[in-house]
C-alpha cells in the first residue's frame, strides 16, 4: 500500500557513472573505498538529520561489532540468519596459531584453524540500545527516545549501486506504550518525506517487509505487511521500476520488552519502534537524482544541505 508518493522519475546518473565518481573498488562486491565527493554529502545528510532530532532523544555512537550473546538473543538467527557476519580470529598458543600462519604460507588452508568470538558484525544500529534501556531500569510515562548510529554488516554481496555489505544506518528509536510508538513513527514518516521533498528526491512510502529467511519467513513477510509494521521510503537509484529503501519505519511491538524484559513501571512490557536512515542510500540517491556535480545539483538542495 502507497502512502505518499512524490513525482516518480527515472534516475538522472547511470549507475556506472555513480559508482565510477564515488566509490573506489576494494576487490568485494558491496565494500567500497568512498570519494571525498561522496562523504561530504554522506556527512550534510547526518548533519540535516540532526537538525530533525527531537531534544529528549539521548545521543549514542555503536562501533560496527555487537556482542554475539546480544543478537542471538534479539532473535536475528530465527529471522535473518542468511545475512549475520561473525568475527572470528586464531585463537589457541603461539604454537597452534603459528601453524596456521606456516600453512598460509606454504599455500595451504589456514582458515579452519579461525575460531568464533563473542563478537559480531552489527546487523542494524538499533539493537544495542535495548538492553542499555531495559538495565535503567522502568520505562518512563513519557518514553525514552534515542539517537544511534553504527556501521553495519549485511551479507548480501552484490555488484548494484544501492547494496553495500558494509553501509552507514542512523537511527532514531522510540521505547514506551504502544500508542506513543505508533505516533512516533507518524510524526517521523511525515518528517521523513519533508525531508525528501527538501532534498529533491522522488518518492513513494509503502508497506514493506524485512528478508526473512527461508519459506517460513515468506509467511512472517506477509503477515508483516498486512500488520502494517514496516513502511519504507522508497526512491528511483537504479530505477523507476524498482526503486531503492532509503528509509525505513518499524513497529517491533512488545517482541524487544519480551526480550529485555523492558517494562513501565506497571509491569506491562515496553513496545518498541525505530525509523532508520539508510545513509549510504540516501547519499547515491542523490548523485543519481541530481546527477554526480554537487555544484549542478539545485540551488534549494544545496540550501538544505548547507553544501
Ligand atoms: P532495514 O533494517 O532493512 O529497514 O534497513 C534500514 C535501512 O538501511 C534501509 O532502509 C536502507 O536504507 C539501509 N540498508 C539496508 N540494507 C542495506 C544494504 N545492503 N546496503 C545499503 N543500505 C542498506
Ligand atoms: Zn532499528
Amino acid at each position: 500500500m502507497t502512502i505518499a508518493q512524490k513525482t516518480f522519475g527515472q534516475p538522472k546518473a547511470s549507475p556506472e557513472v555513480l559508482l565510477d565518481t564515488l566509490f573506489r573498488p576494494m576487490g568485494v562486491d558491496g565494500v567500497y573505498g568512498r570519494t571525498g565527493r561522496y562523504e561530504g554529502v554522506v556527512e550534510a545528510l547526518a548533519a540535516l538529520i540532526s537538525r530533525h532530532r527531537e531534544p529528549q532523544a539521548e545521543i549514542l555512537r555503536f562501533p560496527p561489532v555487537v556482542s554475539r550473546a546480544l543478537i542471538e538473543k534479539s532473535g536475528y538467527l530465527k529471522s535473518f540468519p542468511h545475512l549475520l557476519g561473525c568475527v572470528c580470529s586464531l585463537s589457541g598458543s603461539e604454537r597452534e596459531i603459528g601453524a596456521a600462519v606456516d600453512r598460509f604460507a606454504a599455500g595451504q588452508e589456514w582458515t579452519d584453524a579461525l575460531s568464533t568470538g563473542d563478537l559480531v558484525l552489527a546487523p542494524a544500529a538499533c539493537y544495542p540500545i535495548y538492553p542499555m534501556a531495559a538495565a535503567a531500569g522502568p520505562v518512563p510515562a513519557d518514553g525514552l527516545m534515542f539517537d544511534v548510529a553504527s556501521d553495519c554488516f549485511r551479507r548480501e554481496p552484490s555488484r548494484d549501486i544501492d547494496r553495500f555489505q558494509s553501509f552507514r544506518m542512523r537511527e532514531y528509536v522510540f521505547i514506551g506504550a504502544p500508542a506513543q510508538v505508533q505516533a512516533f513513527r507518524e510524526r517521523w514518516m511525515t518528517r521523513a518525506t519533508g525531508i525528501a521533498d527538501a532534498l529533491g528526491l522522488s518518492y513513494r512510502v509503502e508497506t514493506a517487509s524485512d528478508p526473512f529467511f527461508g519459506r517460513g519467513g515468506v509467511l512472517v513477510g506477509k503477515a508483516q505487511v498486512q500488520q502494517e509494521l514496516k513502511f519504507e521510503l522508497v526512491v528511483p537509484v537504479r530505477s523507476a521500476e524498482q526503486p531503492t529503501a532509503c528509509m525505513s519505519f518499524n513497529y517491533h511491538r512488545d517482541h524487544f520488552g519480551l526480550t529485555w524484559n523492558m517494562r513501565n513501571s506497571a509491569g506491562e512490557p515496553a513496545h518498541t519502534g525505530c525509523v532508520a536512515f539508510g545513509m549510504d542510500r540516501l547519499a547515491v540517491a542523490l548523485f543519481a537524482t541530481h546527477g554526480v556535480e554537487v555544484a549542478q545539483w539545485p540551488a534549494s538542495v544545496r540550501a538544505v544541505l548547507q553544501l
